[in-house]
């Protein structure tokens, strides 16, 4: 089976001419990546010029974030509507770093019900944003799942990928061990079949924080995950070309 990796350049880089480069780049790592596929999250103001120019099969478009309602009076929101009018076929749901900044489990609920309906992906990622000796991340995590899965129909399950990315290792020195994110794929896929029954088996589990080139084979290998979320070493194109690699030697 493939890998799905999901590029996501936060507010990366400062002006479309960058990002016209990084895209460039890109494209020909996910070229000669015959067993990866690639979804790219670009900043939303990227999104339609980096999709309309774009005439390959290899890559897919996402966006990082957008609100649930079709429209209406949300000053400086994006409507699921309009990105895939931008050419996004994808939504990340609950990035860490937007949960840090007050984002809800309510709020992934409806933005992850609003996704399907409109035939877009949603992304979801849950994540715990620190961890004690009591496990209790466990607990949260299935929290997180519960509440962004509710309005989701078992039958929707295969239109969906789960990322497991703690706060913790996003942007650190260090990813989780490939050990650590093997125990918690088996948890994750345990609560959504709980939840959602056998359709259960057919979500995506990706995993994302600080994975680059080293460390990427063996997260693949022992993860048990289908492919990463990755952030730092998407918005370089000589990593990101390095990355893909990587995953084309393990193949
Ligand atoms: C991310 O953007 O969610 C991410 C995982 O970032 P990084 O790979 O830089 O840790």
């Amino acid at each position: 089976m493939k890998s799905l990796v999901v590029a996501n350049w936060k507010m990366n880089p400062p002006s479309f001419k960058e990002a016209k480069r990084l895209f460039a780049a890109t494209k020909k790592a996910a070229e000669s990546a015959k067993h990866t596929t690639v979804i790219v999250a670009p900043p939303a103001i990227f999104l339609r010029e980096l999709s309309s120019a774009y005439r390959g099969k290899r890559i897919s478009f996402a966006l990082q974030n957008a609100h649930s309602e079709a429209g209406g009076a949300y000053t400086g929101e994006i409507s699921l509507a309009q990105a895939t009018d931008a050419g996004a076929a994808y939504v990340v749901i609950g990035h860490a770093e937007r949960r840090a900044a007050g984002e809800t489990n309510e709020d992934t609920r409806k933005k992850v019900a609003a996704a399907l309906a409109m035939k877009i992906t949603p992304i979801l990622c849950v994540g715990e944003s620190s961890r004690n000796h009591e496990g209790a991340h466990f607990a949260l995590v299935k929290e997180q799942l519960r509440a962004g899965l509710s309005d989701v129909e078992p039958s929707g399950m295969k239109n969906l990928v789960v990322v497991y990315e703690p706060l913790w290792t996003i942007g650190a020195e260090k990813a989780m061990s490939p050990r650590d994110m093997h125990e918690m794929a088996i948890f994750i896929r345990k609560s959504v079949m709980e939840l959602k029954g056998g359709t259960g088996m057919n979500t995506k589990i990706l995993y994302g924080g600080s994975i680059n080139e080293s460390n990427v084979a063996d997260m693949l290998r022992n993860g048990d995950v289908h492919g990463l979320l990755v952030g730092r070493a998407s918005e370089d194109g000589e990593k990101f070309s390095a990355l893909l690699q990587a995953i084309e030697h393990i193949a």
